[in-house]
């Protein structure tokens, strides 16, 4: 069969690779000059089941009028997106309810550890280098109240198979030595062996050398205008290089989804939220961090990736800007100071490359993933802060999905029919 993938981020280049080891002819489409430029480019690298769920906790909205309009807040919503947010922002709030955030995580971690599966199986074919990094991932807490509720979810996320660990100081310190200089304040932590970390730029390019070895096209500089339907059928797409026709079209445009999915009426329920990163080189470090370490009091996640060290975080409710602040990216930077002292040396812009990316988040904080009411349209997008952590999962769902395959997983709990 024909596919049209829109896309070549970390969802269109992972269904472009398992729908050619099916034996599709693929062509991915996408405007920039190469692959996961845009969110897959620069986030925090952490594949994490452990961490896989979704923004809206139960306990979220009180926690956003709190931080509305604060420049310093891990969450911002700013006043003047909010009348862009109406029916998402109800349905994100309504899925807040502990039962249903209950039900998302599962999903959530369900995917999150197939994913893991599935990187395994690729790694073990293909071994390639994408800055990995199998130490599992590392919560520190600064405070009885947040180790309290850390411990709380524990039970939790192991009845969903994802291994825990609770860590004393002494312990965070001998499993992260980086961690010892500036911790006097961390009184422990949690230790989740089973997570991953990796560089998913470097990720997306090795897979799409791979996938252009089974003869997928890529195409960019191509800008997606419109999908043409008749019926109930994809009949082609409108793009910048004129009209591109197939047998079946993903759309995987991250954020971008639902203006392209708006041109056939078809609505999904998926909001931009921006987050930043920095990334240090960490030549000449004398202690360099060895594994990632999430700072639940800040909201930061801080990575190593080979020799460098990315930290990511924040969100801002803010439609479609893609700006980088100043001020929010030196929130993070300060946060890796008052972790890693060594990163005190980084102050100009040239030295810690600020970037910025569009979380494309669905209401229910789930992916949204394969057929809708067109009979060869489907979907791979709406995975929020976690794509990393689902990608290859999902790109597997929705190539064996496309190809009448029984799948590892089931793939209903991720379709845009829950809405
Ligand atoms: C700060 C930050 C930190 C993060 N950290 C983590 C983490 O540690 N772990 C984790 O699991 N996830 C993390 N994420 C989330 C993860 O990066 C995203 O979920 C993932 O990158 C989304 O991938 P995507 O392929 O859906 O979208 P994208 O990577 O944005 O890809 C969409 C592609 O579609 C193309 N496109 C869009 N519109 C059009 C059009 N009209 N025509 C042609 N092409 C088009 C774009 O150019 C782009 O290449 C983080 C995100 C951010 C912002």
């Amino acid at each position: 069969m024909k596919i049209i993938i829109i896309g070549s981020g970390l969802m269109g280049v992972a269904t472009a690779y398992y729908l050619s080891e099916q034996g599709h002819e693929v062509l991915v489409v996408d405007r920039q000059q190469g692959p996961a430029l845009e969110t897959s480019f620069a986030n925090a690298g952490v594949l994490h089941p452990s961490q896989a769920s979704p923004w809206n906790h139960p306990g979220i909205a009180l926690q956003v009028l709190k931080w509305m309009g604060k420049e310093n807040s891990p969450f911002l919503l700013r006043p003047r997106a909010i009348p862009s947010l109406l029916s998402w922002g109800i349905s994100f709030l309504n899925h807040a309810k502990p039962n249903k955030f209950q039900a998302n995580l599962h999903s959530n971690t369900v995917l999150a550890n197939y994913n893991i599966q599935c990187m395994q199986d690729l790694q073990k074919q293909h071994p390639f280098d994408y800055s990995a990094n199998s130490l599992g991932s590392m919560k520190v807490l600064g405070n009885e109240q947040d180790m309290e509720k850390e411990l709380a979810s524990i039970p939790l996320f192991e009845s969903f198979g994802v291994e825990c660990t609770v860590l004393n100081q002494a312990e965070i310190f001998k499993k992260e030595p980086a961690l010892i200089e500036n911790g006097e304040n961390l009184i422990g932590g949690v230790h989740y062996p089973g997570d991953q970390a990796g560089d998913a730029y470097q990720f997306c390019i090795e897979l799409t050398e791979l996938a252009k070895k089974n003869n997928v096209r890529f195409e960019y500089d191509v800008t997606v205008q419109k999908l043409i339907s008749s019926g109930h059928a994809i009949t082609s797409i409108q793009t910048s290089n004129g009209a591109y026709t197939a047998d079946a079209y993903v759309l995987a445009a991250g954020s971008y989804s639902p203006l392209l999915a708006n041109s056939i009426k078809l609505k999904l329920p998926i909001k931009p939220i921006k987050g930043y990163s920095i990334t240090l080189d960490m030549t000449g470090w004398e202690t360099k961090p060895r594994m990632p370490v999430i700072d639940e009091e800040a909201h930061v996640a801080i990575t190593p990736l080979g020799n460098r060290l990315r930290a990511a975080g924040t969100a801002e409710l803010n439609g479609y800007d893609t700006e980088i602040s100043a001020q929010r990216v030196q929130l993070i930077l300060d946060q890796v100071i008052s972790r890693y002292p060594a990163a005190e040396s980084y102050s100009n812009e040239g030295d810690i490359s600020p970037w910025t990316g569009l979380r494309p988040t669905s209401a229910d904080g789930v992916p949204i993933l394969g057929a809708t009411s067109f009979k060869n349209f489907y979907l791979n997008t709406g995975h929020g802060h976690l794509g990393w952590s689902l990608a290859m999962g999902s790109g597997k769902l929705v190539a064996d999905l496309i190809s009448g395959q029984n799948s590892a997983i089931n793939i209903s709990p991720y379709s845009l029919g829950r809405f």
